[in-house]
């Protein structure tokens, strides 16, 4: 048997009920086959695929908090800080009652990967817990982010570990995280980043994944002689990616035909109107059934249906596994030309190949979404230096660093012989960096 087949087979009897932390696992080592092929020896004697997969710090704690009547409520919270080769580990916290070691575990690995690709000295690690930031006031958000920070602020810190925001975890929660981390230990220090501005944080870092997207969106298309300019796209989700990932689009001349949440979503044949969008997620944190009151012209929809839409570009921005393989080929049957994940794992590992096999450009969400955690590393130097930069050069900083991740990716793929697979190039782009930092820094 292979080494990868080897390490794939331990990680699933080693970890079972973990499904999403496997399917990470096999699409990077299945796609790293080439480079482990040509070292298997070195590898196999550093172990090196071995200490990989194995996080190098697991935490799980209690979270007790008290509810608006009184009751006191318990959840899960987690840290996994999977490894800090190249830089203190850097990743968000998810807040979302599916959250579960293995879902953690997923993140974190493929976080280590994105990391490396930003070209930025930072290691992955993910945390967050299966509390449910809806329809919760003010204070129960309180509660529990302080009750959550009194644990985990025993293991991070702005060397060690700086986790950020993720699905549930936007400027409120960062919010109150940081003022508990800081009344508990009397440190004013960059330890969480999507920070306010008032209190460290950095100009673009809300609008950065978005962005960020869609700068290596424009970029991909550019190196296949496709100008992104008078295209339509269906964008899922209508969150912090996907609504700065519509934003951007239509600033580069798309027209985004749609958006959802988890209930529901909504086709709006005139372009979604962002500003709506914000009122309602940002402002009110509605359900989208409140778009039509904007947008007579639109249709609302329960349930999934994005992908049906016939559309030249996919932005899958809401969870994982939201693409499935029946979705894939509504997709390549309406002509679409490219996919771009602008959440982690949206795409299933069938509906991944298969796009790729009817030659649809796909790029991979460790590299399409590393504008974020990129923002995060450039509010980190800013914390550092006690400088705030303007908007146009952060944003101008963002978009060198994804049109680099964009060449490294097609570069790495070309390299070993894949040449347009940026799933291979993205994996091997991001494994490099990490490897050669691990076997020179011995066996730890
Ligand atoms: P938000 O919480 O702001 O938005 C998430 C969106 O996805 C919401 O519209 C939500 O709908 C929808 N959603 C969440 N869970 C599900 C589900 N199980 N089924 C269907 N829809 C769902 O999160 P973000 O926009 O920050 O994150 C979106 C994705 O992007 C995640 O995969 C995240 O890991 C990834 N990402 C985020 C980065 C960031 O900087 N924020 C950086 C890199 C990646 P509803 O409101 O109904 O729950």
């Amino acid at each position: 048997m292979s080494y990868v087949d080897e390490i794939i087979e331990a990680v699933v009897a080693k970890n079972p009920s973990e499904p999403e932390f496997h399917q990470a696992v096999k699409e990077v080592l299945n796609s790293l086959r080439p480079v482990v092929d040509a070292n298997e020896e070195k590898f196999r004697r550093e172990a090196l695929l071995e200490r990989l997969v194995e996080p190098e710090r697991q935490i799980k704690f209690r979270v007790p908090w008290v509810d608006d009547k009184g009751q006191v409520q318990v959840n899960t919270g987690y840290r996994v800080q999977f490894n800090s080769a190249i830089g203190p580990y850097k990743g968000g916290l998810r807040l979302h009652p599916s959250v579960n070691l293995g879902i953690i575990k997923f993140l974190g690995f493929e976080q280590i990967f994105k990391n490396s690709l930003t070209g930025l000295p930072i290691g992955g690690g993910k945390g967050g817990s299966d509390f449910d930031p809806k329809g919760k006031s003010d204070r129960e958000v309180m509660a529990f982010c302080q009750s959550f920070m009194t644990e985990l602020c025993k293991y991070i810190g702005e060397n060690t570990d700086v986790p950020a925001g993720d699905i549930g975890t936007g400027a409120r929660e960062i919010g109150y995280l940081y003022g508990q981390y800081k009344r508990l230990t009397g440190l004013y220090e960059g330890v969480l980043t999507g920070k306010g501005l008032s209190y460290g944080g950095s100009l673009a870092r809300t609008e950065a994944t978005g962005y960020g997207l869609l700068y290596l969106t424009k970029e991909m298309l550019k190196m296949n002689g496709i100008d992104i300019a008078g295209k339509t796209a269906a964008v899922s989700g209508s969150g912090n990616v996907a609504i700065y990932a519509i934003q951007k689009a239509q600033q580069l001349g798309v027209k985004v035909l749609t958006c959802s949440d988890s209930t529901g979503w909504v086709y709006d044949p005139d372009g979604i109107d962002v500003a709506a969008l914000k009122e309602i997620k940002e402002v009110k944190r509605a359900r989208l059934t409140e778009y039509k009151n904007y947008r007579p012209n639109s249709e609302y929809h329960e349930g999934r249906g994005v992908w049906t839409v016939k559309v030249d570009l996919a932005l899958p921005c809401a969870t994982q596994n939201e693409l499935h393989l029946e979705d894939a080929k509504a997709l390549a049957a309406n002509g679409c030309i490219a996919v771009a994940e602008g959440a982690n794992m949206p795409t299933t590992l069938e509906a991944t190949e298969y796009l790729q096999e009817q030659g649809i450009l796909f790029a991979p969400g460790k590299a399409a979404n590393a504008g974020g955690v990129a923002t995060s590393a450039l509010e980190m130097s800013q914390n550092s230096e006690r400088l705030s930069w303007t908007f146009e050069e952060v944003d101008a900083k963002l978009q060198g660093i994804m049109i680099n991740i964009c060449h490294n990716m097609a570069d790495a793929a070309e390299r070993y012989g894949f040449a347009k697979n940026y799933v291979v190039g993205a994996n091997i782009a991001g494994f490099e960096k990490v490897v050669d930092a691990m076997l020179a820094q011995g066996v730890v």
